[in-house]
């Protein structure tokens, strides 16, 4: 059978097109670039790594984007730094709110590439689902990002911004974010009493083609003086690049969720083609080699459940012998597959799913079915941008009104 689809992905993607008023952004560069970035641009050294020490702080801990409200910078040189440096988040195109209290961004690069980002509450976590790419490489043929080009990695800029663009629509910098000069409470930065305090890589694009972004970002959201969220709690998925899981492991050392979806080479080749390129025994020897997993920090396989294609009972316990093949400490994420335009299966019957669900579990290992959330807003991945695009620009830019409004 001809599979569509590319598996020999181009990992090099188009360049980020220079901002056009020439300022530099420095939101997701490392605390010593930006010092660097400072000393270039004329100040002495001392002088640069305190002004990078303070403008960091202001940037994470306080949510601050404009250099004139950094109040212990001297009024003389906050205009000076505005003029040569910007800290940028990603525009909000479209912002949405599900009944259930899902809430999902469309989000636009400077140079005008959309992407998105979803937030789901839970009632004991916030889990903000981020972009690691504007389109796919992979085209798995139950996704629709997959049906999309790849545009180009996001930054680590980019990826950061997403963390903080969240902060902001929740409202979660420590004590308002004009609020100055006070001593600092540390007890203010922890994730307790936070609506967002999980992390997941499983929006748009495929992480572990876009690593050393990746990576910079994350390090930046765990940095204890960044973001400080635990490596605990994000969570990174692969569709199995399986040359990069071990410097995942090793340099990132977040949590690891696999897209594995299959257990045959011949449905895995064609619902996910990267599996023509990594096949499944490499992939899982990857996973049982994954640094820092145990039984407490187990792997999450993601398995959308297609009707008639992955989901038999079979499959099931093929699952299972696998798992304990490997000896994996596994968890099974069974997700309902979310249907959109054009796409070429249907979600499998709820007690197919539960009976697929029961003999994993019997098996000892927990495999609970995801709850489809936000579907009132096209939440599946890929689907808000198709969506938007349909849209007429006048609309769009009355939801950013709109949106702006209510942000206040
Ligand atoms: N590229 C990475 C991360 C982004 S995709 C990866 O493939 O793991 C994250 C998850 O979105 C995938 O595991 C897939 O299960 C899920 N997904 C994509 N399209 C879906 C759909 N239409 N219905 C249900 N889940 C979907
Ligand atoms: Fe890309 Fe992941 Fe979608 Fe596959 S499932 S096309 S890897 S985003």
């Amino acid at each position: 059978m001809d599979i569509p689809g590319h598996i020999d992905p181009v990992p090099v993607p188009r360049p980020v097109t220079p901002r056009a008023d020439g300022r530099t952004d420095i939101l997701g560069l490392p605390k010593a670039q930006i010092a660097d970035l400072f000393r270039e641009a004329g100040l002495d050294a001392k002088q640069a790594k305190l002004r990078a020490k303070q403008v960091w702080h202001w940037i994470y801990h306080r949510g601050v984007s404009a250099f004139e409200d950094m109040t212990d910078i001297a009024k003389t040189m906050r205009p000076w730094l505005a003029e040569r440096f910007v800290i940028a988040r990603p525009e909000v195109v479209e912002a949405q709110h599900s009944s259930d209290g899902t809430r999902k961004w469309l989000l636009r690069t400077a140079d005008n590439h959309d992407f998105e980002m979803v937030f789901i509450p839970d009632a004991d976590r916030g889990t903000l689902c981020v972009s690691s790419q504007v389109g796919c490489t992979l085209n798995c043929r139950f996704c629709h990002t997959g049906t999309m080009r790849l545009v180009r990695n996001l930054t680590p800029g980019e990826i950061v911004g997403q963390v903080m663009l969240a902060r902001d629509a929740l409202g979660e910098w420590p004590k308002g974010r004009m609020d100055v000069g006070e001593v600092e409470d540390e007890s203010e930065y922890r994730a307790d009493g936070r609506l967002l305090t999980n992390i997941v890589m499983m929006g748009m694009g495929e992480p572990l083609y876009n690593f050393d972004n990746v990576r910079d970002a994350l390090k930046i959201v765990m940095d204890a003086e960044g973001l400080a969220l635990s490596r605990r709690r994000i969570t990174l998925s692969t569709s199995g690049v399986v040359p990069m899981m071990d410097r995942c492991g090793r340099e990132i050392g977040v949590n690891l969720a696999v897209s594995l979806h299959a257990v045959n080479k011949e449905t895995r080749d064609e619902i996910v083609p990267l599996n023509r390129k990594y096949g499944i025994e490499d992939l899982l020897q990857a996973c049982a080699d994954y640094h820092g997993a145990s039984n407490a920090r187990r792997i999450t396989f993601e398995y959308v459940m297609l009707k008639d294609k992955n989901d038999s009972d079979e499959d099931a316990r093929e699952l299972v012998r696998l798992i304990r093949k490997y000896d994996l400490p596994a968890k099974v994420n069974l997700i309902p597959f979310n249907p959109w335009d054009g796409s070429a299966y249907e979600c499998s019957d709820p007690a197919r799913i539960r009976a697929f669900s029961n003999i994993v579990f019997e098996a000892g290992i927990s495999a609970p079915v995801r709850t489809p959330r936000g579907r009132d807003i096209d939440a599946a991945c890929g689907q808000l941008k198709t969506a938007a695009e349909r849209k007429s620009r006048a609309e769009l830019d009355r939801l950013a009104e709109e949106k702006q409004a209510a942000l206040g």
